[in-house]
């Protein structure tokens, strides 16, 4: 990436309060970390998981890089900024234990800010200095980053749990992972190839056909898969036949469904009309429901999520 690239990448980064760790890799304090320390409300993934919001890090080790440029991404892509730089990898790879190490102190540093909070709970806060779950999912695509198998077992080395999140785009790398995450989520945003070059607009050709590989590939992990759909109004929330049938491809442990959020980068691309209310995610769900057999386990009108599963109730996510 060339050197006025990158400034201009970074002060739009540091606007929007990302800690930068090395070369390719960023944590970004999660609105829940807030919610659950300062008003004591919890992300939907304590409610459906038991990951606990106060003791979680967001971070991703592909912060620059993903192979597609969906509309509804918060992340700055090529050409946002009026400047471009190749998304498809990553330079220069920083090792995990340095990821690690690095995500650890920018948690600190972003847990500082609470210490002059009146509201802090301090239970909580103190806690949270020892954070056990990373949620590999805030921007970019993770499965360029060569060594995420070993950045998931240095993660899992100190006692975290891990939720990894993937746009399925790179199946051989997936798996060949050297180690499983706790959670693995695989993004899927179209019902069809048509729609998926419009929303996703992927970044090779042929991305489709691996995104199809990597959701009959979801059937052989060990550890919970979940089917992500971020729906986003007037682009990608009709054909649910077709989205039944993808479910029924990678026979997912659990489907999200999801709004997508007009915030980030995305503002650049489409309208706060676009954001479904939580009725029409919910609407969407129950179709999806009948189509495909599995049932609303819960929801979190806050964030605009249903979750759906065979399983009479969701698996609780315990660190060590
Ligand atoms: S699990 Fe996700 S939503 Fe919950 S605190 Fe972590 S990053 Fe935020
Ligand atoms: S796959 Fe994820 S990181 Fe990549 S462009 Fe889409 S939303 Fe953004």
């Amino acid at each position: 990436m060339e050197k006025n690239t990158a400034v201009t990448l970074l002060g739009a980064l540091k606007k929007q309060k990302y800690h930068l760790v090395g070369s390719h890799s960023a944590v970004k304090r999660c609105k829940w970390l807030y919610e659950s320390i300062v008003q004591g409300r919890p992300c939907y993934k304590q409610k459906f998981y038991g990951v606990k919001s106060h003791r979680c890090i967001q971070m991703s080790p592909s912060l620059y890089y993903c192979t597609q440029q969906c509309l509804f991404c918060w992340r700055a892509q090529s050409g946002d900024l009026q400047v471009t730089w190749d998304e498809m990898k990553i330079p220069k790879p920083d090792s995990p234990e340095e990821i690690v190490q690095g995500s650890l102190k920018a948690q600190e540093k972003i847990l500082t800010g609470y210490k002059g909070n009146p509201k802090t709970n301090w239970r909580k806060f103190q806690e949270a200095l020892t954070p056990k779950h990373v949620a590999i999912s805030l921007t970019g695509e993770p499965t360029l980053y060569e060594s995420l198998g070993g950045l998931i077992e240095a993660f899992h080395q100190k006692g975290f749990t891990t939720f990894l999140v993937s746009n399925g785009t790179l199946p051989a790398k997936l798996s060949s992972l050297s180690q499983e995450p706790t959670q693995l989520y695989i993004s899927v945003c179209a019902p069809n190839e048509q729609v998926y070059r419009k929303v996703c607009r992927p970044q090779f050709s042929g991305a489709w056909a691996k995104l199809n590989e990597t959701l009959v590939l979801l059937r052989s992990f060990r550890c919970p898969t979940v089917v992500r759909m971020t729906l986003v109004r007037d682009h990608n929330m009709n054909q649910i036949d077709e989205y039944a049938k993808l479910v029924e491809k990678s026979n997912p442990t659990y489907i999200e469904t999801k709004a997508y959020m007009h915030i980030g980068f995305s503002n650049l691309r489409l309208g706060f009309e676009n954001m479904p209310q939580h009725s029409e995610v919910k609407d969407f769900a129950n179709k999806l429901a009948q189509k495909t057999g599995y049932n609303i386990l819960n929801e979190a009108p806050e964030s605009r999520v249903v979750l759906l599963s065979r399983l009479k109730k969701p698996i609780q996510v315990t660190s060590a």
